[in-house]
């Protein structure tokens, strides 16, 4: 990969790739990530740089405030928690544990994007930003890429769990990029998917009007982002793959001023009552905040990570994804010891979901990613039989609502 490419995550590519190797398994799976030596439950395995990162647009819209870069909370755990309890009056305590730091903030000089300090600005510009500035500090409803994001926040409403800008910086990170080629097949590396496969995910990300809307959201894009480097991205058939290949490679990017704020008081070396008496605020901010912001707390996007999408799924994992650095940088870390040659897996199932059943695991995996659990845990309880509790009707139930909650 060339040096000059200036895409976020080639800066990680020589430290990271060492005690791991992506291997190709078989035709059915295709790749899986493999150690290559041991890891004891708690190492880092890999820390990755997306290639790309972008907000959610609702997210955004609802003043959720993050850099346009990297994602890092932009606003101080204090700020956060009035915006997000309504409470313009409360303060918190030991403003020395939140780790803003509002004086680095900038702006890009020529629009309303906000970034955490230069370097993110600086990084966004050379990457993708000069060809995504819309140049207007208002929302002129007639830009092409504000008319895109508008459309796209219409057609798919919070929870959110993918961004249309997210295309778009990989189309103006192939445009910006001097090796062009090379920029594109850092994209194509990511899981493929048949042509039926495509159409399922489209279906699911945008609903029963999905053929018109992709071809509305095509037209968008081109209008606004057409060169013939990124042409073949921009015909029916490239389109529906960029859309299928962010709808199941984006990986949720969540970044908090108060979680952070919050972990740093609880290392806090204090007295005991003292420890007690914080701890009583911190409990009453969350149950402030789930009253008036319910279960929004997080600044939320999505990312591509070329190592990360390359972990396949088991439902007992021996590895998890975290965000320690309250940005986009992912560590992958061991949850048990792990043998060199053994493949690196994480769980595409949040906890609870991981705690159903061999059916309910299967029926969220098949839904979502397509594809029937093979893992061991699922190969021991093949004989399980499909639907039998009433637990397992209520999600059954459930799951019509679209409910994957506990
Ligand atoms: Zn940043
Ligand atoms: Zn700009
Ligand atoms: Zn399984």
């Amino acid at each position: 990969m060339a040096s000059s490419m200036n895409i976020a995550g080639n800066q990680n590519e020589e430290s990271a790739i060492s005690g791991v190797e992506v291997r190709n398994i078989d035709d059915s799976i295709g790749k899986g990530l493999f150690a290559t030596r041991d890891f004891k439950a708690g190492d880092v395995i890999f820390e990755e740089r997306p290639l790309v990162c972008c907000q959610f647009l609702w997210n955004a819209a609802y003043g959720y405030l993050a850099c346009d870069f990297c994602m890092r909370p932009l606003e101080t755990a204090e700020e956060n928690a009035r915006r997000l309890t309504g409470n313009a009056a409360l303060t918190l305590p030991h403003p020395e544990c939140c780790e803003t730091k509002k004086a680095q903030v900038v702006e890009c000089p020529t629009c309303d994007a906000s970034y955490c300090g230069e370097p993110c600005r600086d990084a966004a510009w050379r990457q993708y930003h000069k060809t995504l500035c819309t140049r207007s500090f208002t929302r002129d409803e007639s830009h092409p890429l504000v008319n895109l994001q508008e459309t796209w926040k219409k057609m798919h409403y919070p929870p959110e769990t993918a961004c249309i800008m997210l295309v778009a910086r990989m189309l103006a990170t192939v445009r910006q990029a001097e090796d062009k080629e090379g920029a594109m097949n850092l994209f194509m590396q990511f899981c493929h998917r048949t042509v039926n496969e495509e159409e399922e995910i489209a279906h699911k990300m945008l609903g029963v009007q999905f053929y018109e809307q992709l071809e509305v959201l095509r037209k968008l894009m081109s209008d606004a982002l057409y060169t013939p480097d990124v042409h073949q991205w921009l015909t029916p058939e490239g389109f529906r793959s960029l859309i299928a290949l962010v709808g199941t490679n984006g990986q949720g990017v969540g970044t908090s001023a108060i979680s952070v704020w919050v972990r740093n008081c609880t290392n806090l070396d204090l007295p005991a009552e003292e420890h007690e008496k914080l701890d009583q605020v911190i409990n009453q901010l969350y149950d402030d905040l789930e009253k008036e912001a319910g279960c929004f707390l997080n600044n939320e996007g999505s990312a591509l990570y070329p190592l990360q999408s390359s972990c396949n799924h088991s439902c007992t994992p021996n590895a998890m994804p975290g965000f320690p650095c309250d940005n986009f940088d992912l560590v992958m870390s061991a949850t048990q010891d792990i043998a060199a040659g053994e493949q690196i897996c994480v769980s595409y199932l949040d906890e609870c979901a991981l705690e159903r059943s061999r059916h309910s695991r299967n029926k969220i995996l098949r839904g979502n990613y397509l594809f029937n659990c093979q893992c061991a845990r699922c190969r021991s309880e093949a004989d399980q039989p499909d639907v039998t509790s009433e637990e397992e009707m209520d999600d059954e139930e459930e799951d019509e609502d679209d409910g994957q909650e506990c």
